[in-house]
């Protein structure tokens, strides 16, 4: 009797954690084995890391607003109600992607690359639209395992305390987040959903085509990083020519803005302060630090609120020993841009060299939130819990910072050593 109940209640657990979406294309309700709240917060875990990973939001409150009033306008037509965000971030790469739940990211290198607003709201309808179809959760439950995933979704809205086995699933769930592709049939339904989003939102829909034409000129001497998630053949233009030609649209669509084009002047104007930054990246690759520092300085004159070139000087300026200037110039970051991993991670390495322990685990903390799987975060808490005599908890850390660690880091001799002297070896 007692197995029996047992039994019926997991069913019934079982049927709470199913839940029905509205299928966008026939507006059936069907069945989906990922809840929503934890499609979404899947989403909104890796959205600093997604970030992170593009460099940062770009520093201009003007030019978010306009990207998250476009995208509202569009995500307001579209079925699912979810709690979408647009952000545009600073990498130079033409690209666009979005995150399950309905985050969207579009990139400064594609707003540049784009010549009308409805090209714009072309992709943006586009990654509304796999948003929309549940691209996103169908590619993760082939991908990685419905258990796996609703294990991993059930834990991140619970947030306990990850354990070092359910960090390298998070991290393998991030890697493949980021590489996320599409199958070509998903690709035609984003195009032609999307298409039916541009047109109910007051769109002109040959944007789409307007844009894909513009990448497909690129293709040979600087293909978008687009291409490379979005394959475009020919027959892909052709098609979304016969979908619109079968539209019936109503007149007066939008086809410009005259705020588009003010966004994008504004980012013509910060270009050289990218260009003086990925020149800096460059040199900083090839262990040439000081003149990479010199033009990181430079791209901040160009544009005092470059937040990617802080971040780089306060990392050098560690390396070179000066927390007390790194400390600052990560603060600022911190201020520019609360999802970039590198103002917390980096501010939280600057007070543990100023041997103000409590603070930086504070700070380390708030890394933490943003990718609770980057190795370093754990290796400075544990030296901040040795040095505060806490050796369990640092012992703690240091397992992590090892089990996440990628091979390379500066800091990994000193780890192992450490770990030696607690008496725990690893092979
Ligand atoms: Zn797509």
């Amino acid at each position: 009797m007692r197995q029996l109940k047992a039994l019926f209640l997991s069913f019934l657990v079982f049927l709470a954690s199913c839940a029905t979406v509205v299928d966008p294309l026939t507006g059936r309700r069907t069945f989906t084995l990922l809840p929503p709240e934890e499609e979404i917060a899947i989403g909104q875990k890796f959205l600093p890391e997604a970030i992170t990973e593009m460099e940062g939001v770009y520093p201009d409150e003007e030019v978010q607003s306009y990207v998250r009033e476009l995208g509202n306008k569009i995500a307001r037509v579209t079925p699912r109600k979810l709690p979408y965000e647009f952000f545009v971030v600073n990498s130079s790469q033409v690209n666009a992607f979005a995150l399950p739940g309905g985050k969207i990211i579009v990139t400064r290198g594609l707003i540049l690359t784009l010549e009308k607003e409805s090209e714009l709201a072309a992709v943006l309808a586009h990654e509304l639209a796999h948003v929309n179809a549940r691209h996103h959760a169908k590619m993760l439950e082939k991908t990685l395992g419905l258990s796996l995933l609703l294990q991993i979704g059930a834990l991140i809205i619970g947030g306990e305390n990850t354990t070092e086995r359910v960090l390298l699933q998070l991290a393998s769930i991030g890697a493949t987040l980021l590489a996320l592709k599409f199958s070509r049939d998903q690709e035609r339904e984003a195009d032609a959903l999307g298409l039916r989003f541009m047109v109910e939102a007051g769109y002109d829909p040959w944007g789409m085509v307007d844009t894909f034409k513009r990448f497909k000129a690129m293709e040979k001497d600087y293909p978008p990083e687009w291409l490379s998630t979005h394959p475009l053949p020919e027959t892909r233009i052709r098609e979304v020519t016969e979908m619109i030609k079968k539209m019936d649209l109503p007149p007066n669509l939008i086809k410009d803005s005259p705020r588009f084009h003010a966004v994008k002047e504004k980012l013509v104007k910060t270009k050289p302060s990218y260009e003086a930054y990925e020149e800096g990246k460059k040199l900083y690759a090839k262990g040439r630090k000081d003149e990479a520092l010199k033009k990181f300085h430079e791209a901040i004159k160009l544009f005092d609120r470059n937040q990617a070139a802080m971040a780089y000087i306060a990392s050098i300026l560690l390396e070179k020993d000066r927390p007390e200037e790194a400390l600052s110039w990560a603060e600022k970051v911190t201020r520019i841009d609360p999802y970039l991993l590198w103002g917390w991670y980096l501010k939280g390495v600057a007070l543990f060299k100023l041997g103000r322990y409590e603070e930086s685990i504070a700070a380390l903390e708030e890394a933490k939130k943003r990718v609770e799987t980057y190795a370093g975060i754990y290796y400075y808490l544990g030296r901040n819990y040795e040095a505060l005599g806490q050796i369990e908890k640092a012992i703690e850390n240091y397992r992590k910072a090892l089990k996440l660690a990628r091979g390379n880091e500066p800091w990994l001799p000193d780890l192992k050593r450490r770990l030696a002297r607690y008496g725990i070896f690893f092979y």
